[in-house]
């Protein structure tokens, strides 16, 4: 099976202590990831070149700090201490040239995770060349996941671990309900191996064979999409 490996160090790296982060450029990726970060508590510290765009920032309280800097000068980004933070997103979409040599300096800096944002395919391998950790593709990625909601309901969310598997969170098919996960038989049938079940609002991680599946509860599963595709959801 050929895994993302970079995908799922990266999962595995996510600490939950970890409560900073720098955000460089504030588009309307950058301010949302700032906005969502600043209200569930964490620190932010935003940058952009432009000095309107950090008072705005300021101004409308989406961050803690912000500060005016050129991204592509490592000087600029070591004065400001953005070296000593865990995780760096570089919000940087509409400007190739500018993204590949931030998230190069911040790799270069030694940020242990850098987190940036491709505005097309090209960029996409670019950034990972340069040492990105995690790149995003909000524009591809969102189109992919309203093809998928559309067509499958069902599944309430997924992690891909590469083009042909995941991990799926799904809402338990009528088909299984009361049936419990041995006589689902979900690997003999399917090649899916089932992670957890929901029960009460909370998931049983590696749920025994015996226990029973409830309609209108989730599960998830890991394996082949082609597998997942088969449920009869
Ligand atoms: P959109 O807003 O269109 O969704 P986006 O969120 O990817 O796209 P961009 O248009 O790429 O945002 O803008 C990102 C921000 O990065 C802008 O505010 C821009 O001023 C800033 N920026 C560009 N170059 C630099 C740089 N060298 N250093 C710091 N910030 C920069």
């Amino acid at each position: 099976m050929n895994m993302n490996l970079s995908s799922l160090k990266f999962l595995r790296s996510l600490r939950k202590d970890n409560h900073q982060f720098a955000v460089i450029g504030l588009g309307r990726f950058g301010r949302s990831v700032c906005s969502t970060l600043h209200n569930l508590g964490y620190q932010v510290l935003a940058t952009d070149i432009d000095e309107k765009r950090v008072s705005e920032a300021l101004n409308e309280e989406i961050v803690g700090h912000a500060l005016q800097l050129d991204s592509t000068e490592p000087a600029a980004l070591k004065e400001a201490g953005i070296f000593e933070f865990d995780t760096v997103i570089v919000a940087i979409g509409n400007y190739v040239q500018e993204s590949i040599i931030t998230t190069l300096n911040a790799k270069e800096g030694g940020v242990p995770h850098v987190v940036a944002k491709a505005s097309s395919e090209v960029h996409q391998k670019l950034l990972k060349r340069v040492g990105a950790d995690h790149v995003v593709f909000p524009e591809y990625e969102a189109g992919c996941a309203l093809a998928r909601t559309l067509t499958k309901p069902g599944i309430l969310d997924r992690f891909d671990l590469d083009t042909d598997h995941s991990i799926v969170e799904l809402i338990v098919p009528d088909e299984f309900n009361g049936k419990t996960i041995a006589e689902l038989q979900l690997r003999n049938r399917y090649g899916l191996n089932m992670l957890a079940v929901s029960h009460d609002g909370k998931f049983i991680i590696n749920p025994e064979p015996t226990k029973r599946l409830e309609k209108g509860s989730a599960m998830v599963v890991i394996g082949c999409n082609k597998d997942i595709n088969r449920l009869p959801i």
